[in-house]
Protein backbone atom coordinates (compact mmCIF):
# COMPACT_ATOMS: atom_id res chain seq x y z
CA UNK A 1 0.00 0.00 0.00
CA UNK A 2 2.74 2.67 1.23
CA UNK A 3 4.57 1.61 -1.91
CA UNK A 4 2.21 1.66 -4.37
CA UNK A 5 1.17 5.03 -3.11
CA UNK A 6 5.73 6.31 -3.27
CA UNK A 7 4.61 4.82 -6.70
CA UNK A 8 2.05 6.91 -7.62
CA UNK A 9 3.53 10.25 -6.03
CA UNK A 10 6.77 9.34 -8.30
CA UNK A 11 4.99 8.86 -11.00
CA UNK A 12 3.41 12.92 -10.79
CA UNK A 13 6.70 14.04 -9.53
CA UNK A 14 8.54 12.25 -12.64
CA UNK A 15 5.51 14.11 -14.97
CA UNK A 16 5.35 17.82 -14.14
CA UNK A 17 7.35 18.65 -11.40
CA UNK A 18 9.74 21.35 -11.11
CA UNK A 19 12.73 19.76 -11.95
CA UNK A 20 10.98 18.99 -15.52
CA UNK A 21 10.37 22.47 -15.58
CA UNK A 22 12.46 25.33 -14.07
CA UNK A 23 10.61 28.39 -13.16
CA UNK A 24 12.51 29.08 -10.02
CA UNK A 25 10.53 27.34 -7.39
CA UNK A 26 13.35 26.36 -4.07
CA UNK A 27 11.92 23.39 -3.20
CA UNK A 28 8.88 21.30 -5.10
CA UNK A 29 7.73 17.23 -4.04
CA UNK A 30 9.54 15.26 -1.68
CA UNK A 31 9.60 16.75 1.59
CA UNK A 32 6.84 17.57 3.64
CA UNK A 33 6.12 20.92 2.32
CA UNK A 34 7.41 22.66 -0.91
CA UNK A 35 8.61 26.32 -1.22
CA UNK A 36 7.90 29.47 -3.39
CA UNK A 37 10.10 32.40 -3.28
CA UNK A 38 8.33 34.93 -4.54
CA UNK A 39 9.77 37.78 -6.65
CA UNK A 40 10.12 41.39 -5.28
CA UNK A 41 8.02 43.89 -6.74
CA UNK A 42 5.10 41.12 -7.54
CA UNK A 43 2.02 40.23 -5.65
CA UNK A 44 1.18 36.33 -5.45
CA UNK A 45 -2.23 35.14 -7.08
CA UNK A 46 -3.92 32.46 -5.37
CA UNK A 47 -6.79 30.78 -6.43
CA UNK A 48 -8.03 26.76 -6.56
CA UNK A 49 -10.57 25.05 -8.43
CA UNK A 50 -12.57 21.58 -8.25
CA UNK A 51 -12.88 19.47 -11.46
CA UNK A 52 -15.00 16.43 -10.10
CA UNK A 53 -16.05 13.55 -11.56
CA UNK A 54 -19.52 13.54 -12.61
CA UNK A 55 -20.08 17.17 -12.16
CA UNK A 56 -17.23 18.07 -14.85
CA UNK A 57 -16.29 15.47 -16.85
CA UNK A 58 -17.86 11.97 -17.29
CA UNK A 59 -15.05 9.11 -16.85
CA UNK A 60 -17.04 7.37 -19.94
CA UNK A 61 -16.54 10.34 -22.49
CA UNK A 62 -13.92 12.39 -21.34
CA UNK A 63 -10.25 10.78 -22.36
CA UNK A 64 -7.96 10.96 -19.73
CA UNK A 65 -5.68 12.67 -21.19
CA UNK A 66 -7.98 15.76 -22.01
CA UNK A 67 -8.80 15.43 -17.91
CA UNK A 68 -5.24 16.19 -16.86
CA UNK A 69 -5.02 18.90 -19.61
CA UNK A 70 -8.03 20.65 -18.33
CA UNK A 71 -7.90 20.51 -14.64
CA UNK A 72 -4.58 22.97 -15.14
CA UNK A 73 -5.58 24.50 -18.14
CA UNK A 74 -9.18 25.73 -16.59
CA UNK A 75 -7.65 26.66 -12.76
CA UNK A 76 -4.59 28.85 -15.03
CA UNK A 77 -7.55 30.64 -16.89
CA UNK A 78 -8.07 32.52 -13.04
CA UNK A 79 -4.35 33.56 -13.19
CA UNK A 80 -4.78 35.21 -16.90
CA UNK A 81 -8.03 36.92 -15.77
CA UNK A 82 -5.94 38.73 -13.01
CA UNK A 83 -3.38 39.35 -16.05
CA UNK A 84 -0.65 37.41 -14.12
CA UNK A 85 1.82 34.82 -14.73
CA UNK A 86 1.55 31.28 -13.64
CA UNK A 87 4.33 30.00 -11.19
CA UNK A 88 3.35 26.54 -9.43
CA UNK A 89 -0.08 24.69 -8.67
CA UNK A 90 -0.71 21.60 -5.85
CA UNK A 91 -2.73 18.85 -6.58
CA UNK A 92 -5.33 17.15 -4.36
CA UNK A 93 -6.49 13.96 -6.29
CA UNK A 94 -8.63 11.38 -4.99
CA UNK A 95 -8.75 8.36 -7.65
CA UNK A 96 -9.59 4.49 -7.48
CA UNK A 97 -6.47 3.29 -9.03
CA UNK A 98 -3.13 3.84 -9.85
CA UNK A 99 -3.80 2.30 -13.83
CA UNK A 100 -4.22 3.26 -16.65
CA UNK A 101 -6.15 6.07 -16.57
CA UNK A 102 -3.11 7.68 -14.34
CA UNK A 103 -0.78 7.31 -16.97
CA UNK A 104 -3.01 9.04 -19.56
CA UNK A 105 -4.38 11.78 -16.92
CA UNK A 106 -0.33 12.00 -16.13
CA UNK A 107 -0.09 12.74 -20.02
CA UNK A 108 -2.14 15.33 -20.27
CA UNK A 109 -1.37 17.13 -17.24
CA UNK A 110 2.21 16.96 -18.42
CA UNK A 111 1.92 18.46 -21.09
CA UNK A 112 -0.20 21.71 -19.82
CA UNK A 113 2.07 21.95 -16.74
CA UNK A 114 5.26 22.30 -19.33
CA UNK A 115 3.28 23.99 -21.90
CA UNK A 116 2.40 27.07 -19.30
CA UNK A 117 5.51 26.97 -17.07
CA UNK A 118 4.02 25.62 -14.47
CA UNK A 119 5.08 23.28 -12.64
CA UNK A 120 3.59 20.93 -10.17
CA UNK A 121 4.91 21.60 -6.25
CA UNK A 122 3.24 19.19 -4.59
CA UNK A 123 0.16 17.88 -3.42
CA UNK A 124 -1.92 15.18 -1.57
CA UNK A 125 -3.28 11.87 -2.70
CA UNK A 126 -5.93 9.29 -1.50
CA UNK A 127 -8.24 6.07 -3.05
CA UNK A 128 -11.75 6.97 -3.82
CA UNK A 129 -13.98 5.08 -6.16
CA UNK A 130 -15.20 8.53 -7.81
CA UNK A 131 -12.14 10.64 -9.44
CA UNK A 132 -11.88 14.10 -7.39
CA UNK A 133 -9.12 16.76 -7.93
CA UNK A 134 -8.52 20.23 -6.95
CA UNK A 135 -5.88 22.32 -8.14
CA UNK A 136 -4.20 25.60 -6.09
CA UNK A 137 -2.85 27.73 -8.71
CA UNK A 138 -0.31 30.34 -7.40
CA UNK A 139 0.74 33.03 -9.79
CA UNK A 140 2.89 36.38 -9.87
CA UNK A 141 1.97 40.07 -11.09
CA UNK A 142 3.54 43.10 -10.61
CA UNK A 143 2.15 45.05 -7.57
CA UNK A 144 -0.38 47.10 -8.04
CA UNK A 145 -0.77 45.69 -12.09
CA UNK A 146 -3.55 42.51 -11.51
CA UNK A 147 -6.74 44.01 -13.42
CA UNK A 148 -9.55 43.81 -10.88
CA UNK A 149 -13.77 43.09 -11.68
CA UNK A 150 -13.91 46.05 -9.52
CA UNK A 151 -12.98 48.82 -12.18
CA UNK A 152 -15.01 48.65 -14.59
CA UNK A 153 -16.73 52.69 -15.36
CA UNK A 154 -19.82 54.21 -17.18
CA UNK A 155 -18.84 54.94 -20.79
CA UNK A 156 -16.31 51.84 -20.95
CA UNK A 157 -16.16 49.40 -23.73
CA UNK A 158 -16.91 45.58 -23.14
CA UNK A 159 -14.72 43.69 -24.79
CA UNK A 160 -14.78 39.67 -25.01
CA UNK A 161 -12.15 37.45 -26.19
CA UNK A 162 -12.28 34.71 -29.11
CA UNK A 163 -15.76 33.28 -30.23
CA UNK A 164 -18.15 32.17 -27.43
CA UNK A 165 -19.66 29.13 -27.10
CA UNK A 166 -17.93 27.04 -28.75
CA UNK A 167 -16.60 24.63 -25.89
CA UNK A 168 -20.69 24.46 -24.94
CA UNK A 169 -20.96 23.29 -28.60
CA UNK A 170 -18.39 20.48 -28.21
CA UNK A 171 -20.02 19.20 -25.05
CA UNK A 172 -23.51 18.61 -26.66
CA UNK A 173 -21.18 16.99 -29.28
CA UNK A 174 -19.49 14.90 -27.45
CA UNK A 175 -22.59 13.98 -25.04
CA UNK A 176 -24.79 13.07 -28.06
CA UNK A 177 -22.89 11.48 -30.44
CA UNK A 178 -20.52 9.75 -28.58
CA UNK A 179 -17.86 9.61 -30.97
CA UNK A 180 -16.85 13.10 -32.62
CA UNK A 181 -13.94 14.02 -34.89
CA UNK A 182 -10.60 14.41 -32.31
CA UNK A 183 -9.99 17.30 -35.54
CA UNK A 184 -13.69 19.14 -34.74
CA UNK A 185 -12.52 22.22 -33.46
CA UNK A 186 -15.41 23.10 -30.52
CA UNK A 187 -14.73 19.70 -29.24
CA UNK A 188 -10.81 20.71 -29.02
CA UNK A 189 -12.33 23.90 -27.17
CA UNK A 190 -14.15 21.71 -24.90
CA UNK A 191 -11.41 19.25 -24.25
CA UNK A 192 -8.45 21.04 -24.31
CA UNK A 193 -9.12 24.91 -23.39
CA UNK A 194 -6.30 27.13 -23.43
CA UNK A 195 -6.32 30.13 -20.74
CA UNK A 196 -5.71 33.37 -22.31
CA UNK A 197 -2.33 34.05 -19.80
CA UNK A 198 -0.64 36.21 -23.03
CA UNK A 199 -3.27 38.41 -23.47
CA UNK A 200 -4.32 38.54 -19.78
CA UNK A 201 -0.41 39.99 -19.10
CA UNK A 202 -0.23 42.37 -22.23
CA UNK A 203 -3.57 43.93 -21.14
CA UNK A 204 -2.16 44.22 -17.53
CA UNK A 205 1.11 45.48 -19.07
CA UNK A 206 -0.48 47.90 -21.20
CA UNK A 207 -2.60 49.21 -18.54
CA UNK A 208 -5.45 49.11 -21.07
CA UNK A 209 -8.17 46.86 -19.38
CA UNK A 210 -10.09 48.85 -16.20
CA UNK A 211 -11.66 45.41 -15.10
CA UNK A 212 -11.43 41.66 -16.32
CA UNK A 213 -12.55 38.06 -15.86
CA UNK A 214 -12.61 35.03 -17.42
CA UNK A 215 -15.62 33.40 -19.15
CA UNK A 216 -16.28 30.32 -16.89
CA UNK A 217 -20.05 30.04 -16.69
CA UNK A 218 -20.97 31.64 -19.58
CA UNK A 219 -21.55 35.49 -20.80
CA UNK A 220 -25.20 36.18 -19.47
CA UNK A 221 -23.95 34.84 -15.60
CA UNK A 222 -20.49 36.46 -15.85
CA UNK A 223 -21.04 39.53 -17.01
CA UNK A 224 -22.98 40.40 -14.30
CA UNK A 225 -20.57 39.63 -11.32
CA UNK A 226 -18.17 42.02 -13.07
CA UNK A 227 -21.57 44.94 -12.93
CA UNK A 228 -21.55 43.89 -9.69
CA UNK A 229 -18.26 44.13 -8.37
CA UNK A 230 -18.01 47.35 -10.30
CA UNK A 231 -21.41 48.68 -8.98
CA UNK A 232 -22.17 49.44 -12.20
CA UNK A 233 -24.72 47.99 -15.41
CA UNK A 234 -24.03 47.36 -18.92
CA UNK A 235 -25.55 46.94 -22.66
CA UNK A 236 -24.62 44.64 -25.00
CA UNK A 237 -25.68 43.87 -28.04
CA UNK A 238 -26.59 40.29 -29.23
CA UNK A 239 -25.14 41.06 -32.89
CA UNK A 240 -21.54 42.05 -32.16
CA UNK A 241 -21.20 38.68 -29.60
CA UNK A 242 -18.72 36.45 -31.57
CA UNK A 243 -20.76 33.43 -31.74
CA UNK A 244 -19.54 29.94 -32.30
CA UNK A 245 -19.71 28.76 -35.96
CA UNK A 246 -22.63 26.16 -37.13
CA UNK A 247 -22.72 25.02 -40.32
CA UNK A 248 -26.50 26.71 -41.96
CA UNK A 249 -27.74 23.08 -42.40
CA UNK A 250 -27.45 22.52 -38.30
CA UNK A 251 -28.49 25.71 -37.18
CA UNK A 252 -30.63 27.69 -39.92
CA UNK A 253 -31.38 30.65 -38.26
CA UNK A 254 -28.24 31.00 -35.99
CA UNK A 255 -30.62 30.32 -33.21
CA UNK A 256 -28.31 27.88 -31.40
CA UNK A 257 -25.68 29.48 -32.32
CA UNK A 258 -26.01 33.09 -30.31
CA UNK A 259 -27.74 30.84 -27.36
CA UNK A 260 -24.61 29.25 -27.00
CA UNK A 261 -22.11 32.12 -27.47
CA UNK A 262 -24.60 33.52 -24.69
CA UNK A 263 -25.15 31.06 -22.03
CA UNK A 264 -22.57 28.44 -22.55
CA UNK A 265 -19.75 27.76 -20.10
CA UNK A 266 -16.58 26.18 -19.84
CA UNK A 267 -14.92 29.14 -23.22
CA UNK A 268 -12.50 30.13 -20.82
CA UNK A 269 -12.45 33.60 -22.78
CA UNK A 270 -12.04 36.85 -21.09
CA UNK A 271 -14.11 39.59 -20.72
CA UNK A 272 -12.52 43.32 -20.15
CA UNK A 273 -13.98 46.87 -20.14
CA UNK A 274 -11.31 49.34 -21.64
CA UNK A 275 -11.61 52.78 -21.14
CA UNK A 276 -13.13 55.43 -24.38
CA UNK A 277 -9.44 57.23 -23.98
CA UNK A 278 -7.46 53.97 -24.80
CA UNK A 279 -10.21 52.46 -26.92
CA UNK A 280 -7.91 53.74 -29.97
CA UNK A 281 -4.89 51.71 -28.24
CA UNK A 282 -6.94 48.46 -28.61
CA UNK A 283 -6.11 46.30 -31.71
CA UNK A 284 -8.74 44.00 -33.44
CA UNK A 285 -7.22 40.72 -32.56
CA UNK A 286 -4.21 39.80 -30.51
CA UNK A 287 -1.48 36.43 -31.41
CA UNK A 288 -4.26 35.57 -33.94
CA UNK A 289 -7.60 35.88 -31.16
CA UNK A 290 -10.25 38.63 -31.83
CA UNK A 291 -10.65 41.08 -29.43
CA UNK A 292 -14.23 42.35 -29.84
CA UNK A 293 -16.26 45.33 -28.43
CA UNK A 294 -19.64 43.93 -27.32
CA UNK A 295 -21.40 46.93 -25.88
CA UNK A 296 -20.93 49.31 -22.97
CA UNK A 297 -21.14 50.07 -19.40
CA UNK A 298 -23.41 52.46 -18.36
CA UNK A 299 -23.96 54.40 -14.81
CA UNK A 300 -27.09 52.51 -13.60
CA UNK A 301 -27.17 49.01 -12.34
CA UNK A 302 -29.20 47.43 -15.07
CA UNK A 303 -28.50 44.73 -17.73
CA UNK A 304 -29.65 45.33 -21.07
CA UNK A 305 -29.52 42.69 -24.10
CA UNK A 306 -30.14 44.74 -27.58
CA UNK A 307 -31.53 41.61 -29.81
CA UNK A 308 -31.14 41.48 -33.27
CA UNK A 309 -34.11 43.88 -33.85
CA UNK A 310 -32.72 46.63 -32.36
CA UNK A 311 -34.79 45.78 -29.09
CA UNK A 312 -33.49 46.36 -25.49
CA UNK A 313 -34.53 43.62 -22.85
CA UNK A 314 -33.14 42.98 -19.85
CA UNK A 315 -30.43 40.78 -19.53
CA UNK A 316 -30.77 36.98 -18.53
CA UNK A 317 -28.59 34.37 -16.61
CA UNK A 318 -29.05 31.25 -18.05
CA UNK A 319 -25.13 30.42 -17.76
CA UNK A 320 -23.63 27.43 -15.67
CA UNK A 321 -24.98 27.36 -11.91
CA UNK A 322 -24.06 24.11 -9.66
CA UNK A 323 -27.15 24.69 -7.32
CA UNK A 324 -29.56 25.51 -10.12
CA UNK A 325 -29.31 21.89 -11.25
P1 LIG B 1 2.11 13.92 4.16
O1 LIG B 1 1.64 12.57 4.56
O2 LIG B 1 3.09 14.56 5.05
O3 LIG B 1 0.99 14.83 3.72
P2 LIG B 1 2.57 12.80 1.60
O4 LIG B 1 3.13 11.44 1.75
O5 LIG B 1 1.12 12.96 1.29
O6 LIG B 1 3.00 13.67 2.84
O7 LIG B 1 3.35 13.55 0.46
C1 LIG B 1 4.73 13.40 0.25
C2 LIG B 1 5.18 14.31 -0.85
O8 LIG B 1 4.50 13.97 -2.05
C3 LIG B 1 4.87 15.79 -0.58
O9 LIG B 1 5.93 16.56 -1.11
C4 LIG B 1 3.60 16.02 -1.35
O10 LIG B 1 3.49 17.36 -1.74
C5 LIG B 1 3.79 15.08 -2.53
N1 LIG B 1 2.48 14.67 -3.09
C6 LIG B 1 1.55 13.84 -2.55
N2 LIG B 1 0.46 13.74 -3.34
C7 LIG B 1 0.70 14.54 -4.41
C8 LIG B 1 -0.03 14.88 -5.57
N3 LIG B 1 -1.27 14.42 -5.81
N4 LIG B 1 0.55 15.73 -6.44
C9 LIG B 1 1.76 16.21 -6.21
N5 LIG B 1 2.52 15.94 -5.16
C10 LIG B 1 1.99 15.11 -4.26
MG1 LIG C 1 -0.34 13.94 2.54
Amino acid sequence: MKTSEADLIGKLRRAASHSQIGNGMALGIGDDAALFAPRRGYQTILSCDWFLEGTHFLRDKHPADAVGWKCLARALSDIAAMGGEPRCFLLSLALPAAGRWLDRFLGGLSRAARGFQCPLAGGDTTRRREISMNLTVVGEVRSGRAILRSGARAGDIIYVSGRLGEADLGLRRLRDAGRVSKKDAALKKHLYPRPRLELGQWLAKQRLASAMMDLSDGLSSDLPRLCAASGIGARIEAAKIPAVKIAAKQDPTGTEARDLALNGGDDYELLFTVPPSKARRMPRSFEGTALTAIGIINGGRSLKLVDLNGHEQPLRSRGWDPFRG
